[in-house]
């Protein structure tokens, strides 16, 4: 039963739902790490911000050595700081800016060309460095608010994906739900036909006994499952007596009725586990019982001889009785006694012949004495 279910449809399907949910949670946890990651990337290049920033401090540095320079030297020689300043204030003024940026730098950038010139006074050194001041603080100011703004997108984009993520998860999860949930359905329903046309493949169709097909599976398989189990096991035979004339009296149909009604009071007698009831043919019973001794078939033989006749069916023509009988012949199979199934057979059916000449409606069992 168990190794049963591994097999079963239902259980590869949940083994492959639990696959596919778990890459799920696995991929939403390794993308919601990824975006951290990128989280700290993007940071990083806010923090780039700061590097204009020094630039200009750089170039307040070098206009302030300037100043000392001419401060000092009647002729100072300018050009070197000229030089530097140039470079540092080309590279920041290169940098990205939006254009509110570019407005306030384009000003300051006139006044910082005008003073790269020889004839330039100390004065004008000194206001370029208040306005080099000034940009140093509104560069912060920028930086410090693209970050305050990129972390508010940033954690509006990770809500909507976390939450996008749960949904998919959920789509999924129904989804695979109602796959799993219509395979099982389908699956029983063959498991159901399977064991509807099973059963009809065996069963003979006007008495509803095991047929003569299935007999031939399970006799064939009797002395085998005997030994395995070291049971002792009877094969008994059963025929209806004068069912020719049975049939003169009260015509076919009747007959076919009390065919009926042998078999259903052969069934209803032998329906425990291990008793097997088949319809060899014609009016021909067969009866299989595992697991028996002589004793208990003695008994039950007896019982359905007495059982029959008691189904008081009328049978004015029989040469025995007013009402319907059967003879039996028996045989029992003891372990490892490796007899065949074709001797089996033929004694049974000679035990059968000798009730029907000692005067029918009585059983003969098989006597390896005799
Ligand atoms: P005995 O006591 O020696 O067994 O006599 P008998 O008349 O029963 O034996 P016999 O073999 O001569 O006849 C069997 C009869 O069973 C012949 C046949 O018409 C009848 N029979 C076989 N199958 C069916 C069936 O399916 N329905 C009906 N109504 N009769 C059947
Ligand atoms: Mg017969
Ligand atoms: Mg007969």
């Amino acid at each position: 039963m168990k190794k049963e279910f591994y097999k079963s449809v239902s259980f590869k399907l949940g083994v492959l739902s639990f696959i596919i949910l778990a890459s799920l949670f696995t991929s939403s946890f390794m993308f919601n790490s990824q975006i951290d990651k990128l989280k700290k990337q993007i940071d990083y290049i806010y923090f780039g911000n700061y590097i204009p920033v020094l630039k200009l401090h750089t170039i307040e540095e070098n206009y302030s050595d300037l100043i000392k320079c001419m401060r000092t030297y009647k002729k100072c020689e300018r050009e070197p700081y000229f030089k530097s300043i140039k470079k540092d204030w080309d590279y920041y003024n290169n940098s990205y800016k939006d254009i509110e940026e570019k407005k306030v730098v384009n000003k300051i950038d006139i006044e910082v060309k005008a003073s790269l010139n020889n004839k330039a006074k100390i004065s004008t050194y000194t206001s370029v460095i208040k306005k080099i001041d000034f940009l140093k603080e509104y560069e912060k100011n920028i930086a410090y608010k693209k970050r305050v703004k990129f972390l508010k997108e940033y954690s509006s984009m990770k809500d909507y994906l976390f939450y996008n993520m749960i949904a998919l998860i959920a789509v999924s999860f129904l989804f695979i739900s109602f796959i799993i949930y219509s395979i099982i359905k389908k699956d029983n329903q063959l498991k159901i036909l399977t064991k509807k046309y099973a059963i009809e493949s065996i069963t003979d169709s006007m008495t509803k006994l095991y047929n003569r097909k299935y007999f031939d599976k399970i006799f064939d398989n009797m002395p085998f499952i005997s030994n395995q189990n070291s049971w002792h096991t009877a094969f008994i035979m059963i025929d209806i007596d004068f069912f020719k004339q049975y049939n003169d009296t009260y015509g076919h149909d009747m007959g076919d009725e009390t065919l009926k009604a042998v078999a259903s009071e052969l069934k209803a007698y032998f329906n425990k586990d291990y008793e097997y009831v088949f319809r060899l043919g014609g009016e021909e019973f067969g009866v299989i019982l595992f697991d028996i001794d002589e004793d208990i078939l003695k008994e039950c033989l007896s019982d359905i001889n007495k059982n029959v006749q008691s189904l008081n069916i009328e049978h004015k023509n029989s040469k025995i009785s007013n009402v319907v009988t059967i003879s039996i012949g028996a045989v029992i199979y003891k372990p490892y006694s490796y007899v065949s199934c074709n001797k089996l057979y033929k004694v049974a059916d000679e035990c059968l012949y000798k009730s029907k000449e000692n005067g029918r409606n009585q059983f003969t069992i098989y006597n390896e004495g005799e």
